[in-house]
């Protein structure tokens, strides 16, 4: 049926209650931070929150499409914090975020913009159709090996995976269990989307159905005497009567409801939830993956960073997202490299815990459930002695910012290079590779971890201890619980 203005402001106000929680949630929606209770509605689905409103059932219809839009997925898979943020990145305002999910184009489309940014990575060896198969971290550099045969390293690698297929490289040492678990359930996002032309000038229309519906959204894109191209989209393509993409007679069937008189003569589309390349539609999370599984996605592993729409915080399944995600990315790597030429910034070596000090000063508040570095580049004060034993791995002295002498790396003189404040937390540090280039001292302020080395020895690290790792020592890092340390690499 038509809706009347009436009906529409009735379902911009039902919206606008459907995403009132998005103001608590998300209050600063492009921080990495959430407000009160993510879990408890991180683990509400779509479909469950609907359940919460009382609406009537035109209204109801009509946001429950608009879910439908959103996630691209099955409602009952789909978590409802996604649509929170989307309407907190949009100013809390329905309004807003409407025009933010159907209005906003690019003049020239999606293959200009990438055309224009291959164009200006003047640098950039760009292969395409070369999938890569195997991700190898080793002693001073990241390692692809690439399907075609050839293999390409570099001192860090930039992993840009959907979520959904970072299962299909083989990584070594494996990710983290987070991550690959991740993949395994997949985000919800496994919807359909195709062009289709009908038969004569229809106009602009734009109709939308609940997910009972083969389509739930048919929207003119371009219209004339030609005939019409219409968008259309399917939160859940098991619905779809339709074989392929050649069937015009099953999209007939599937429009009907929505457009009863229209005579299909040609879809484009592309089947993304089986391209192994992709795995899914756009990225939405499932309930309970935006606690559980975004911090992880954004940690660093060893030399592996990692960005891509699915891991960013705002516009997490827009192209805007992509991009964020890469500028994020970018700043990690040049300061990675920039400080330590290629040297992980948490390394450690073979060690044994040597001095231990009781009296440490807790900071006063948790650290967040997200691993970050965080680094003082100032030199370091002029304390006399330094902290750690004269003569352990490649440290000789210097708490004076003075190049100190190295006796390893190489026989390198080398600066004290960086210093700062390390967290990490047991969900997204669980397990990852441990690899120290140059030295490794630090102090843990607390919270409590394991290293195991390749020969089987496992050295626990606990709340007040001193540590210094030095060159060469590989190991997986296992963080037990919310874990604090003051580092000095060097
Ligand atoms: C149907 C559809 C419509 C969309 N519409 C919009 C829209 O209107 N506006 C908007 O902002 N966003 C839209 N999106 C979302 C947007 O496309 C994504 O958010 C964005 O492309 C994500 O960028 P990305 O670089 O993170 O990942 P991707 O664009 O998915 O890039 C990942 C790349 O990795 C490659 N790859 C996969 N496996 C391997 C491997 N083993 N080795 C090497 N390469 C590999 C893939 O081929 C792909 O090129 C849409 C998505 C879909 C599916």
């Amino acid at each position: 049926m038509d809706l009347s203005d009436d009906d529409l402001a009735q379902g911009v106000e039902a919206l606008a209650r459907f995403c009132a929680l998005g103001k608590t949630l998300f209050p600063e929606p492009y921080g990495e931070t959430w407000g009160p209770g993510p879990e408890g509605y991180g683990d509400r689905s779509m479909r469950d929150h609907l359940g919460t409103l009382q609406l009537s059932p035109q209204v109801r219809d009509w946001v429950e499409a608009m879910c439908c839009l959103v996630a691209l997925g099955p409602l009952d898979q789909s978590a409802t914090t996604e649509f929170f943020r989307t309407y907190a990145l949009s100013g809390w305002s329905v309004e807003q975020a409407l025009a933010a999910l159907t209005a906003t184009k690019l003049v020239k489309g999606t293959r200009e913009l990438i055309g224009s940014i291959a164009e200006q990575a003047r640098l950039a060896d760009i292969r395409l159709n070369t999938p890569v198969l195997r991700v190898t971290q080793t002693d001073g550099e990241a390692r692809l090996e690439l399907a075609n045969g050839d293999t390409i390293s570099a001192p860090v690698g930039l992993i840009a995976l959907p979520i959904n297929v970072l299962n299909s490289a083989e990584f070594d040492p494996p990710l983290s269990e987070t991550k690959r678990t991740a993949s395994t359930e997949r985000h919800a996002g496994a919807g359909m989307k195709c062009f289709v032309r009908v038969k004569g000038d229809i106009g602009n229309v734009s109709v939308m159905a609940p997910e009972a519906h083969a389509l739930n959204w048919a929207v003119t894109y371009r219209h004339g005497a030609e005939g019409t191209w219409l968008i259309a989209f399917a939160s859940n393509p098991d619905k779809l009567p339709m074989a392929g993409f050649d069937d015009v007679a099953g999209l007939q069937e599937a429009l009907q409801p929505l457009l009863p008189d229209v005579e299909v003569e040609q879809i484009v589309g592309w089947d993304w939830v089986n391209d192994p390349l992709a795995l899914g539609t756009w990225c939405i999370y499932r309930p309970g993956q935006l606690a559980q599984v975004l911090p992880d996605l954004r940690t660093t592993e060893g030399r592996l960073f990692f960005a891509g729409a699915d891991s960013a915080i705002a516009w997490r399944s827009f192209i805007d997202g992509a991009i964020q995600s890469g500028y994020r990315a970018a700043r990690d790597i040049d300061e990675y490299l920039g400080a330590g030429k290629g040297q992980a910034p948490a390394t450690a070596g073979p060690t044994v815990p040597h001095r231990r000090t009781a009296a440490i000063r807790k900071p006063a508040a948790q650290p967040p459930a997200t691993s970050f570095l965080e680094e003082s580049w100032q030199t370091p004060p002029n304390t006399g002695a330094p902290p750690w034993p004269q003569g352990h791995g490649n440290r000789s002295s210097s708490t004076t910012g003075k190049p100190a002498k190295s006796t390893g790396c190489a026989g390198r003189e080398k600066p004290l290079q960086r210093r700062g404040l390390w967290r990490i937390g047991p969900d997204n540090g669980a397990h990852f590779p441990y690899n120290v280039h140059g030295s490794d001292t630090f102090q843990i302020i607390e919270g409590e971890a394991e290293l195991e080395t390749p020969d089987g020895e496992k050295i626990k690290l606990t709340p007040g201890g001193l540590y210094s790792f030095p060159d060469g020592l590989t190991a997986i890092w296992r963080t037990k619980s919310p874990f604090v340390k003051f580092f000095v690499v060097a």
